[in-house]
């Protein structure tokens, strides 16, 4: 180990906040001026709400010619507003130098931004610099919807022997418009943190909205899903932010929407709850088992559709049955209260089975 990277592990500790649930972080989208910044942090630790302190330094931005972050002179802003204020600070790194620099100005919590997990080469490089650093790293989802390459993120920075990670879920590109700039995909989220059930994992509703009307309907949905935490964008003059203006408070509304929020606990200590919940979940269970016991039912007919398609020389595949059978699902599942959306996904489960059993009796 050479000097420089003694000196590194020695400066590193992780701050006290690293395990605070939940874990609220925010700050402004790009660090602008020396005021602006003295200015969010103190009004942010003025909440009494917000654990620790973000700011983007250098930013990925989709077109050239947008602001392309303070780069390394905003560091001693952040740092002076850690000093003020106690909050420690986190900030985007996406290459070595980025890393170098953001360490060297204390900076306590890192983060590797959503276009740049998509990319393993700036991961490795990320991963490479971080050797020898026991610097906590905050790892996004990449902007398309793959958990390889967030995991292989996560590996890869694993390897470079950082002990504290925590994933951050900032939703993920859809092509076309939808109600967020970042579709949620809630179940990728949930996914992953089933995969890796030791990491920390914390929601950006700033990114996922892309604005700030459906901010805290994200934030509660995170929390009710158990995430540990939330990355929120603030600023002192939202309207007027250098980059993603749409989608930051002020951070005293920030305070509003975190009081606003119903915080739930994954589980509670009372008997009462506990047999309630023990006995719906058994419930659950047997319904569970008559659902297979049908969906078993359901596949034999299938077999013997397929065995009188294959004397027939019929085609598997009918797409008229197939819209018929949606048809018939939509209209029951709408008085029963299940989504457009669920009878899609199930029914198109339901049939690629049903589909491949008939292949095997053609192929028998
Ligand atoms: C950010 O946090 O400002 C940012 C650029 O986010 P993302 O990497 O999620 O796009
Ligand atoms: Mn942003």
């Amino acid at each position: 180990m050479n000097m420089e990277t003694a000196d590194k592990k020695i400066n590193q500790s992780v701050p006290g906040a690293w395990s605070k649930r939940p874990l609220i972080i925010s700050g402004p989208c790009s660090a602008e001026s020396e005021e602006q910044v003295m200015a969010t942090a103190e009004r942010l630790a003025a909440t009494g709400k917000v654990d620790m302190l973000r700011a983007g330094i250098w930013k990925p931005r989709t077109k050239p010619g947008m602001f392309e972050g303070i780069g390394t002179k905003g560091l001693p802003w952040l740092q002076k507003a850690k000093k003020v204020t106690g909050l420690p600070i986190t900030v985007e790194v996406a290459t070595a130098k980025q890393v170098q620099d953001a360490l060297t100005f204390d900076v306590d919590v890192l983060w590797i931004g959503a276009r740049t997990t998509v990319n393993p080469f700036s991961v490795q490089e990320v991963a490479d610099a971080l050797r020898g650093v026991d610097v906590p790293v905050l790892i996004k989802n990449p902007i398309n919807p793959d958990l390889e390459l967030w995991g292989g993120a996560v590996e890869r920075v694993a390897r470079a022997g950082i002990r504290n990670m925590g994933l951050i879920h900032r939703g993920f590109h859809t092509y076309g418009n939808t109600e967020y700039r970042n579709a949620p995909m809630w179940h990728l989220a949930v996914e992953m943190k089933l995969r890796y059930p030791e990491m920390m994992i914390i929601n950006d509703p700033s990114h996922i909205c892309g604005r700030r009307d459906i901010l805290l309907d994200v934030m509660q949905r995170a929390i009710d899903l158990d995430f540990d935490g939330l990355m929120i964008e603030s600023h002192v003059d939202p309207d007027n932010a250098w980059s993603d203006a749409k989608q930051q408070v002020t951070p005293e509304v920030l305070g509003e929407m975190l009081n606003s929020i119903i915080w739930r606990k994954e589980d509670v200590n009372s008997e009462e709850y506990h047999a309630a919940l023990e006995k719906l979940r058994h419930q659950i269970n047997h319904l569970d088992d008559e659902l297979m016991q049908i969906l078993g039912q359901r596949m034999k007919i299938a077999e013997q559709i397929g065995r009188y398609k294959r004397d027939n020389n019929i085609t598997i595949l009918q797409t008229t049955r197939w819209n018929e059978i949606l048809e018939r699902a939509f209209a029951k599942g709408d008085k029963l209260g299940l989504s457009k959306e669920f009878i899609t996904k199930y029914f198109d489960a339901v049939h690629w089975e049903s589909i491949n059993h008939q292949r095997k009796i053609m192929d028998s």
